[in-house]
């Protein structure tokens, strides 16, 4: 046995552990945490009382549930599958596997192929290339910028029989894929024998009319997989759970991909608490929806109020409205660790730099909207005053 050389090769990381390591160093006091994508809002009560009834059957013989199904609870799947047909997106409740979050859906489907060419963008969350960086696969880099409007075509791209990452809305940049561009990477994918991999964790914050799905596209089942989660909109960063959706039409080199990541959950995954299932299908009862859209309309707000500082001191903020993150160039020529350093250090407010999301986004920066109104309105005070002293 030798060991995985494969994790030193890990430089994105690199970034969010120097960041981590100065964190430590700093008085916590006053200091405003606009760096990584955690929510600070509570879980929701219709949520609360869902969890806690199941919390209350777990603690009695005759209600009391051992190891789950290790794709879910059909009462779950059953929501998530009636919920994407009100967005339009016709999925079958055998194409769901409930997880505990989307981090680890991703990964665990690299374990469905072997010899990966994974097409990753540049910036991206960091996860897809660590991901595949761990197991040593090839990595071909996409690149989101000014000249494509940070929304990467296959046009000229002579690659076939890849992994083809997508989020939208996009984490870092905060762009979202029209339905035309979707329907130009799925013509592709099915074309070339490559697979999608859509990640819609921030689905819900689509505010046009733009796909919060993969299959709202026609042609997707044979060419996409889907990963979602419930972090980002119902609060769930902290309690664990997501989805992935492989249709059952789905093949790659003439096997079921639904049937093989079937065996790989049986094999590999003993489910997600019963509690913690009951909690998320809490989110698709009325009460439920509207407790997540105030969520989501709550931390868009704050992304919009940042947005408009930003212009304001003459920052290229990315225009984008479906994210809670704001993307753009550092003002001043300044590179994104130079800049997480001015604000952190004069401003006692964290970023995260550009760096972190990719090669050549050194000059970048990322703020993330997932704060409190209180520390958004001393956020927006001190950024002005930042963004004037430069
Ligand atoms: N996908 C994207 C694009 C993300 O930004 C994140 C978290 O920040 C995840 C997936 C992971 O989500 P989860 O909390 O479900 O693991």
């Amino acid at each position: 046995m030798s060991i995985n050389n494969n994790f030193e090769r890990l430089g994105g990381e690199y970034i969010f552990a120097k960041v981590s390591k100065k964190l430590k160093t700093v008085d916590k006091n006053g200091l405003i945490k606009l760096g990584i994508g955690d929510g600070v809002l509570p879980l929701p009560k219709p949520l609360v009382k869902s969890a806690a009834i199941a919390a209350r059957e777990m603690g009695k013989t005759k209600t009391f549930k051992g190891y789950p199904p290790a794709s879910g609870y059909g009462f779950l799947k059953t929501a998530i599958k009636d919920y994407y047909r009100r967005i339009g997106a016709y999925i079958s409740e055998d194409s769901i596997f409930v997880n505990d979050g989307a981090k680890s859906g991703l990964a665990s489907i690299l374990d469905l192929f072997d010899n990966i060419t994974a097409v990753i963008n540049v910036p991206s969350y960091p996860a897809y290339l660590s991901a595949n960086i761990i197991r040593g696969n090839k990595i071909y880099h996409l690149y989101a910028n000014a000249q494509n409007n940070y929304l990467p075509t296959p046009d000229g791209l002579k690659l076939e029989n890849c992994l083809i990452y997508i989020c939208s809305p996009d984490n870092p940049t905060g762009e979202v894929y029209g339905r035309d561009l979707l329907k130009t990477w799925v013509d592709f994918a099915n074309k070339t024998r490559s697979i999608i991999l859509f990640d819609s964790a921030y689905s819900r914050y689509v505010t046009t009319n733009a796909p919060k799905s993969i299959f709202e596209i026609p042609g997707a089942k044979t060419c996409a997989i889907e990963v979602n989660s419930f972090s980002k909109f119902a609060c769930f960063t902290g309690i664990r759970c997501g989805f992935v959706i492989i249709d059952e039409a789905l093949t790659f080199c003439g096997k079921s991909l639904n049937k093989l990541f079937a065996a790989r959950q049986d094999a590999l995954f003993n489910g997600v608490s019963y509690i913690t299932q009951k909690c998320a299908a809490a989110v698709f009862t009325k009460k439920g929806e509207r407790a997540a859209q105030k969520t989501v309309d709550y931390y868009l707000d704050n992304a919009r109020q940042l947005k408009a500082v930003l212009k304001g001191g003459g920052v290229k903020v990315l225009d984008t409205t479906n994210s809670p993150y704001i993307w753009f160039e550092c003002p001043d020529d300044l590179s994104g660790e130079a800049f997480f350093d001015y604000l952190l250090d004069n401003y006692k407010i964290v970023g995260t730099p550009g760096g972190g999301f990719g090669k050549d986004c050194k000059n970048y920066f990322r703020l993330s909207a997932f704060c409190t109104k209180k520390d958004l309105s001393l956020a927006k005070i001190r950024l002005q005053k930042a963004l004037k002293s430069l």
